[in-house]
């Protein structure tokens, strides 16, 4: 996401900051049936739960305005208060809150969309091209067929065609990415929601969608050739 190439060859280049941001921790893998995931979307607050073979990954997210991302002593505390009271579940991921000394990542919710991907003979690919907001799970997929197709073009021609095989590259990949990061982006804007209003009529359409009428066009875009 923070790619020093992209910065060198292309400069500083637009970011879709959701203004949020969430720190990062592990819990025990208990009370949560397996290859489930959880998340809560209240206002103002977010957390989710990410079961892996060892642990829950859990993120509690919020704006960043306030004083949510601040290190050092009342750290613990600070999250426990903030996330207090969205159901037994978290209450046993807050109980697994690092301590105030222990590092612990805070990650600021924003993504990257690289104008230009190919100079000369250097490419961008993955988080470096289009990074993602984690809302839709789909970052790293859309990097791994990234490679493929890369991989793919670069099959088909010798050292003095490398360019065109570059570019036919960012031809194949470039509107797909960019579309599921637009729909991630999308995702977020519902996700992350302020006002208590909102968050309200968010939730009674949530009721009235699937997730795969909400997450559609994402999980369809699997199923299309690369
Ligand atoms: C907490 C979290 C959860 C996520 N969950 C999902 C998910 O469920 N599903 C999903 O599809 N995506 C998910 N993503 C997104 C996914 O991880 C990224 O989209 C994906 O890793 C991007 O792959 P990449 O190869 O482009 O970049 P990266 O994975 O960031 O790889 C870049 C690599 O380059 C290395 N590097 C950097 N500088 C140098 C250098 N100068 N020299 C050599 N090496 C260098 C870095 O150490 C790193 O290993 C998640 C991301 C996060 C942070």
């Amino acid at each position: 996401m923070g790619s020093y190439t992209r910065k060198m060859m292309f400069g500083d280049q637009p970011r879709f900051d959701t203004g949020w941001g969430g720190w990062v921790w592990w819990a025990p893998l208990e009370d949560i049936p397996p290859e489930t995931f959880v998340e809560h979307w209240g206002a103002g607050r977010f957390v989710g739960g990410y079961p892996t073979k060892d642990g829950i990954g859990v993120c509690a997210c919020a704006p960043v305005s306030d004083d949510i991302a601040k290190q050092g002593p009342g750290r613990r505390s600070r999250i426990q208060e903030r996330f207090a009271g969205m159901g037994k579940l978290v209450d046993s991921w807050l109980d697994n809150t690092p301590d105030d000394d222990a590092e612990m990542f805070f990650w600021h919710l924003s993504d990257v969309r690289s104008h230009e991907w190919i100079k000369g003979r250097v490419v961008l690919l993955g988080d470096a091209a289009a990074g993602f907001l984690p809302t839709a799970g789909i970052g790293a997929s859309m990097a791994m067929e990234s490679a493929a197709v890369l991989a793919d073009e670069l099959s088909r021609v010798n050292a003095d065609s490398l360019e065109l095989a570059l570019h036919a590259y960012e031809k194949r990949r470039r509107h797909r990415v960019e579309r599921v990061q637009g729909e991630s982006r999308q995702l977020a804007r519902m996700m992350f929601v302020e006002s208590g209003m909102l968050a309200w009529g968010r939730d009674q359409l949530t009721k009235l969608y699937s997730i795969k009428q909400l997450a559609g066009s994402i999980a369809k875009a699997f199923d299309e050739p690369i």
